[in-house]
């Protein structure tokens, strides 16, 4: 399974083969082309057919929609972002592929009558039956439904997905702590469960990690790659030429063409984009095939500072090229940068592609300081000098993804309260923890408990920890080689869990703050979190050791822990 992209004009994107499957996403509608046996060619892939419950799912791509006004579809084959594109294609192939049923929708009138609303009657106070377990949408398509569905988006807004590329962090997400607090932005406060938002890469542990599907290769293919690498040739990253004029990248475009030969994919028209100076070899905007064909030759492939965070670096990485990209001194985030600005979180952003950095890192990724062009030369003859190996994170893989979004439908409930979801096999966490390991400077979950033996992820893949002052919980768990994982904060939310930390209090409150349960040295003061739904590994404040519960992952599958299927 693959998700593709092609030049033909007549519809923005093709979605995804490897599977003889594949969706034809229209500017204006989703046409289907499937044969009736997905399974075919899946015979070792996980996981067997026949335990699959069969779900209703509703796909509403909102950014799509004439409605929100549709700057998407314009820009899609003049080098506009193109990475949201290709997980929404691979989040269609995975559903089917588990043999879902699926409706997609990329307008207004059609989401109507999937959703059995009666035409101009979506702000009625009516609540209609949703024939949907599941509805996976973003913030365009959640706000179209909050106007159309009437009561019924409050009923069942517990079986939302939400595809959220950069991801919504608790405290933007809790609309009266957001608007106290000066977390209110364009797209936050739903109230929903955090782990309702689904992002591209890992970034913060309180939403879930959707992903997309790079190619990957088999070991002959790998084999052949290597053999017919040019060391010197470079491809650089950005299809648009704005992004050409960062300053100070003519400077550094020289130096590496001291030593390679530089490509470039911008779109252009009919001239060549004065932006590209005159010694690179714009090859225009590349069918994808194309673009892979360029990256399996290329040594090298260049990051200068934008687009953040897209699939190109995994796909070069994949097909044996090295990432050169700079880190960010100050780091990125809604703060000083535009591009981040009302987004609903306030993750630092280190550089250009911060998962690239930290979950694959060297030899296959160089982060270095751009501003330093002894160190920019340095690196670009290091590289030159090593022979890589093309490299996938599993998470990434088609089998990777479908082990996930497996997981998550078979278990992630937010219906708790509300409408279950039929498609969850068992219960949500235990409601109670009552003995935690005595002695210990951190807790974990005693194996011979009774309680919540059917909880996911499961309990005894719970730590729990005291964090350092001015620590996030994500960075707390990772310090130690686990993950946060806020379904287990509930665990830390009792002056019982101070004590078996060792931590004494004078005094205890209860309070609505996302970096709650906490303790201040100051005072000795301990804080217990008063609302749920702010939970939350982000966040920290110097004032504050933060309680955090952590979880082991799998390796190269962290949305997971080691039990977790
Ligand atoms: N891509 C392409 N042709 C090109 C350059 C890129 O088809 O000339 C594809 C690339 O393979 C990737 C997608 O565009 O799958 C999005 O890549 P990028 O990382 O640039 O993310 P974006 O900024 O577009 O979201």
């Amino acid at each position: 399974m693959h998700a593709r992209w092609t030049s033909d004009p007549c519809y923005a994107f093709f979605g995804v083969d490897g599977t003889e499957c594949s969706f034809l996403i229209y500017l204006s509608e989703v046409e289907w082309f499937c044969p009736p046996m997905p399974w075919r060619n899946q015979t070792a892939v996980f996981p067997p057919p026949k335990s699959l419950p069969k779900g209703q799912i509703l796909i509403h791509i909102g950014f799509l929609t004439e409605e929100s006004g549709d700057v998407f579809s314009p820009r899609v084959l003049k080098g506009g972002p193109l990475g949201e594109m290709v997980q929404w294609a691979d989040i269609l192939a995975v559903l089917f592929i588990l043999g879902h049923n699926l409706k997609i929708t990329v307008s207004l009138k059609e989401l109507q009558s999937n959703l059995g609303v009666p035409p101009g009657r979506g702000n009625c106070p009516l609540t209609v039956p949703l024939p949907f377990d599941l509805i996976y949408t973003d913030y365009h398509g959640l706000q179209q439904m909050k106007q159309h569905m009437g009561l019924s988006f409050k009923k069942y807004r517990c079986r939302f997905r939400v595809i959220d590329t950069f991801g919504t962090e608790p405290a933007y997400n809790h609309e009266e702590y957001a608007t106290l607090h000066g977390y209110r932005t364009n797209w936050g406060y739903w109230n929903f469960n955090p782990k309702q938002f689904m992002t591209m890469f890992p970034h913060t542990p309180d939403n879930s990690f959707m992903g997309f599907v790079s190619e990957e290769l088999n070991s002959t293919e790998k084999q052949f790659i290597k053999n017919n690498k040019d060391s010197n040739m470079a491809v650089v990253y950005g299809k648009e030429a704005s992004i050409w004029k960062l300053q100070g990248k003519e400077k550094f475009l020289r130096i590496l063409n001291k030593y390679m030969e530089i490509h470039g994919t911008v779109y252009y028209e009919t001239q060549r984009p004065p932006e590209v100076p005159a010694f690179v070899k714009n090859h225009g905007l590349l069918p994808q095939q194309e673009f892979q064909q360029l990256l399996r030759k290329a040594k090298l492939f260049i990051g200068f500072g934008f687009p953040y965070e897209g699939p190109a670096p995994l796909e070069a990485i994949a097909n044996g090229c090295v990432f050169l990209q700079s880190r960010f001194s100050p780091p990125h985030s809604s703060l000083n940068h535009e591009f981040f600005r009302g987004k609903p979180t306030s993750r630092e952003v280190f550089s250009q592609h911060p998962y690239a950095e930290n979950f694959i890192g060297k030899p296959h990724v160089w982060t270095v300081d751009y501003n330093n062009s002894e160190e920019f030369e340095a690196a670009i003859k290091a590289i030159m000098r090593i022979q890589v190996d093309p490299y996938l994170p599993y998470e990434y893989t088609c089998e990777g993804m479908l082990e996930r979004i497996y997981a998550y439908i078979q278990h992630q409930d937010f219906c708790i309260t509300t409408e279950s979801s039929p498609l969850v096999a068992s219960p949500q966490p235990a409601r109670a923890l009552s003995a935690l390991a005595p002695n210990a400077p951190h807790l974990v979950w005693p194996h011979n408990a009774s309680l919540g033996s059917e909880a996911w992820p499961p309990v005894h893949s719970f730590q729990g920890w005291l964090a350092e002052t001015g620590r996030t919980c994500t960075d707390a768990c990772l310090d130690r080689g686990l993950i946060c994982e806020p379904s287990f904060f509930f665990f830390l939310n009792t002056q019982d869990a101070f004590l078996k930390l060792n931590v004494s209090c004078d005094r205890t409150e209860s309070e609505m703050n996302h970096l709650y349960p906490a303790f201040a040295q100051l005072g000795r003061e301990c804080y217990l979190q008063k609302e749920p739904i702010l939970y939350s590994c982000a966040g920290s404040n110097t004032k504050y050791h933060r309680l955090c519960p952590c979880r082991d992952f799998q390796k190269g599958q962290v949305a997971l822990c080691q039990d977790c299927l």
